[in-house]
């Protein structure tokens, strides 16, 4: 007999699990279909000794302080500041666009208060009266040129739509830089956990009052298991059966490559906006620190159908995913987390946000 049923072992379930059993002594089953846990910030030692991610790369950045503590509690932290580049015209320049990205795409050597000057002015010229999609958003900040430079066609590889058919907190993400900073975060608190998320992941749900049980998909158990309530963190329509259609989500195929150099580019992530089937090369050993003689690269291929990755932030989708809360909000003893679970484009950050969220309503509720 358990307290809970934690379906789903990535942040959000690991989060809840360990909460609720180191915080209120409840008992546990945290249940994955996977074979591990963490989801998708699950990482490992390749056959070669390089830490990498499964999943694609996982940088954690935030400016919760609550959230970068209680991760601090299980994990030291690799203090790595993420970097990109993005290939254009022909020359890799820094990600998001700042004062050196134009600089060197234009050959000039323009001030900033230029530089402002020139944004002030594009984005008049762009004329968006209101912010209705992802090109909306993404022109009125830097302007047309720079958009079709930057977003326009690595938009459309990632999603396979058109920015316009894109909500606009899709490319609300990537900010416009006035000045000369190169990093693609500027949260106060950014990192990796120093020994792997996994390690990390291990260390939260450690509690004796965790039972923790892998390849299993929920369903197939649920006869067996006797609980009270139940956590849920999977994809929303498949626990309704789909009974109002499915939502969409866009998937990633990834290919690993090992490298006998000790460095393949210059920085972490170099996209690839324009060129190739492929959005963006990531080295791991930039995130994670790790010495090795050789290194491991991951390119990111967008494709439909796979593991549900990205929510596909779009109205019409909303609208279906409504449906689905509606039904949601009637069940009293199940509590819907996660990215998946809410159909949300959230960053790791925000999903333990939400997880300790929930947690706060359930010592309020009293049981
Ligand atoms: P998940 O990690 O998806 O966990 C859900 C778990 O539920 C999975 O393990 C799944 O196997 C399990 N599950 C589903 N259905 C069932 C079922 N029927 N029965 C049993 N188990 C089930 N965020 C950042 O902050 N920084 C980054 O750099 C970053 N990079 C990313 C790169 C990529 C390519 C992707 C796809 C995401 C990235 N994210 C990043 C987002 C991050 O992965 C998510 O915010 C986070 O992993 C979501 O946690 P979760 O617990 O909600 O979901
Ligand atoms: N984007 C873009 N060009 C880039 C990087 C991002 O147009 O070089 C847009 C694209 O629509 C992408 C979104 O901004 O889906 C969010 O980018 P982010 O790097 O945050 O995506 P994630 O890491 O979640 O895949």
């Amino acid at each position: 007999m358990y307290d809970f049923l934690i379906v789903g072992a990535g942040f959000a379930g690991c989060t809840l699990a360990e909460r609720l059993a180191a915080g209120l002594n409840k008992k546990v089953l945290l249940v994955d279909k996977r074979n591990h846990i963490g989801g998708n910030a699950y990482d490992y030692y390749n056959k070669d000794g390089i830490l990498v991610h499964q999943y694609g790369p996982h940088i954690f950045h935030t400016n919760i302080k609550r959230v970068w503590n209680y991760l601090s509690l299980f994990t030291d932290w690799h203090y790595y500041q993420h970097r990109v580049l993005s290939h254009v015209d022909g020359l890799k320049v820094p990600f998001p666009i700042n004062l050196d990205t134009v600089n060197m795409l234009f050959g000039q050597q323009i001030s900033v208060f230029d530089l402002i000057d020139y944004f002030n002015k594009v984005v008049h010229d762009a004329g968006v009266k209101e912010i209705k999609n992802a090109r909306d958003m993404a022109v009125s900040r830097v302007g047309n040129e720079l958009y079709n430079k930057f977003f326009k066609n690595y938009t459309k590889k990632q999603w396979a739509l058109l920015s316009e058919e894109l909500a606009p907190e899709v490319t609300a993400r990537i900010p416009l830089r006035i000045n000369r900073d190169p990093r693609y975060f500027v949260d106060p608190y950014q990192g990796v956990p120093r020994y792997g998320y996994t390690w990390m992941f291990q260390r939260m749900v450690a509690d004796p009052n965790i039972h923790l049980l892998l390849n299993a998909d929920y369903k197939k158990i649920l006869n067996e298991v006797k609980f009270d309530r139940m956590i849920y963190t999977g994809p929303i329509d498949y626990f309704f059966d789909y009974i109002h259609g499915r939502l969409p989500y866009r998937s990633l195929d990834f290919e690993f490559q090992t490298l006998h150099v000790e460095q393949f580019q210059e920085v972490g992530t170099i996209n690839y906006p324009n060129d190739y089937d492929f959005t963006r090369i990531t080295e791991f050993k930039h995130l994670t620190g790790q010495k090795h003689p050789w290194t491991t690269i991951i390119y990111e291929y967008p494709v439909e159908g796979g593991e549900p990755f990205y929510p596909i932030p779009k109205a019409e989708n909303k609208e279906l995913f409504n449906k689905y809360k509606s039904e949601a909000q009637k069940l009293k003893s199940i509590y819907f987390v996660g990215r998946l679970a809410e159909y949300c484009y959230y960053n790791m950050d925000l999903v333990i946000e939400r997880a300790l969220e929930v947690f706060d309503e359930i010592i309020k509720e009293k049981i």
